[in-house]
């Protein structure tokens, strides 16, 4: 059974995201995109909004004792929410973004003490970020050519790291990096490494066709020398090998969330489309044309529903601590796909209005592109759905 009620408290929060969402988020996503540049850190709405609680919506959460899970679930409805408003900018907020994860999931006590001791002062906005992909090694995480070589008292890290969100802006970078290239995944460790680290270099911004508001970095380790307490987990996590595996499947938790961005821009696409259509076309009339709008907005609704359960079904079983790879997989591969769908359908309902380059539709349809190649690309959930299917390993 899924639970689907938000309670009171999500729904005030709620009604804060949207007016944040109507006065900023958008506002400033459309801004982004029209300078071509994404909102820098000190842009005071960061500040205003880290001072009331809003960060990165991705579900991620330190674990507590006791009391109800249900960061994953409140981690979808705020992100289909941030999303709808801009989705660029909802990953240039402040937080632990992806960077999250593998420090909740591997660090040590201390680990966790220090690296997430600055997100709780909630008067300067924070960002961290997680560095896996590089130039030729994106799907294929195995390929990471990035070496770390133990050094006395430290590690020295080489390689190159492309397209990693805010990691311009960042506290703190989790670098993924390998002992041995032979040993494939065995040989990952992962790395945090700190801003102004001597041989963290050549820091640039990708220019991207869409989601202008945030950032994705490249940048060269060159000779990077981080303390040996900058080993994510400590050396006790890898000799176990649980290192790897344990980060990709904190993504499970962040999964949905980022499948529920998409959703945000489906939604937010279908509501320009309506209005624009209930404004200009007289959709009671029975002529085949408008016949044809009425089932684009229909077939718009029905496929946003569907990627919003899948969101919120991976998102409870992640709550829940079930297995929901498959899940997280299918709502991801699924709502992607459809958001592409949604707007390429919004587009189409708006006509040669549509194209202009002051359509919202058209920024839209720029954006949604990317959400089909972050945190796994379609083709690559849609092999993890198969494997599970049959049986294979992951
Ligand atoms: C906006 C944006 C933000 C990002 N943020 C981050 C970040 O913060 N941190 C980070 O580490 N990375 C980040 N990335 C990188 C992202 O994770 C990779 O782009 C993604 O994993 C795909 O890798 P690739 O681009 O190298 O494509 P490739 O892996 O080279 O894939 C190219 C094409 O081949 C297909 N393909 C690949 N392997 C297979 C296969 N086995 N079978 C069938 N088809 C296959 C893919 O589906 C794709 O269509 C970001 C990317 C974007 C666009």
């Amino acid at each position: 059974m899924i639970d689907l009620s938000i309670g009171r408290d999500l729904e005030t929060w709620l009604d804060q995201v949207r007016r944040l969402g109507r006065d900023y988020l958008r506002p400033l996503g459309i801004e982004a995109d029209r300078r071509h540049e994404p909102v820098p850190p000190d842009h005071p709405f960061f500040a205003l909004a880290w001072r009331m609680g809003l960060g990165q919506p991705l579900g991620v959460e330190e674990r507590s004792a006791s009391g109800p899970r249900n960061g994953a679930r409140r981690g979808v409805v705020v992100a289909e929410e941030m999303s709808y408003w801009d989705r660029g900018m909802s990953v240039a907020m402040p937080g632990l973004g992806l960077g999250g994860p593998p420090l909740l999931t591997m660090g040590t006590p201390e680990q966790k003490e220090r690296f997430l001791a600055p997100f709780r002062d909630r008067e300067q906005p924070h960002w961290a970020a997680f560095g896996m992909t590089e130039p030729g090694a994106g799907s294929d995480v195995a390929a990471i050519q990035t070496t770390a070589r133990r050094d006395g008292d430290g590690w020295v890290l080489n390689g190159a790291k492309t397209f990693i969100s805010n990691s311009m802006r960042a506290d703190w970078i989790v670098v993924w990096a390998t002992v041995d290239r032979a040993a494939g995944r065995a040989g990952h460790r992962a790395f945090i490494v700190e801003r102004g680290t001597p041989g963290l270099e050549d820091m640039r911004y990708e220019h991207k066709m869409g989601l202008i508001a945030y950032e994705s970095s490249s940048f060269t380790l060159r000779d990077c020398r981080v303390p040996v307490a900058n080993l994510l987990g400590g050396e006790r996590y890898y000799a176990e090998r649980a290192g790897f595996k344990g980060a990709m499947k904190s993504f499970n938790a962040t999964r949905p969330a980022i499948a529920a961005m998409a959703v945000g821009i489906a939604r937010a696409a279908y509501d320009a489309a309506r209005d624009f259509a209930r404004a200009h076309y007289a959709l009671d009339r029975p002529t085949p044309r408008y016949q044809r709008v009425r089932e684009k907005l229909a077939r718009m609704a029905r496929k946003i529903e569907g990627g919003r359960l899948l969101c919120w079904r991976a998102a409870y079983l992640a709550d829940v601590e079930q297995p929901n790879e498959i899940e997280a997989s299918m709502a991801k591969a699924f709502a992607a796909g459809m958001a592409q769908e949604a707007t390429g359908l919004a587009v189409e309902i708006l006509g040669d209005a549509g194209v202009t380059a002051d359509a919202y539709v058209e920024k839209l349809y720029r954006d949604v592109k990317a959400m089909d190649i972050v945190e796994g690309t379609g083709q690559i959930q849609r092999l993890v759905i198969a494997r599970r299917l049959v049986g294979l390993p992951g």
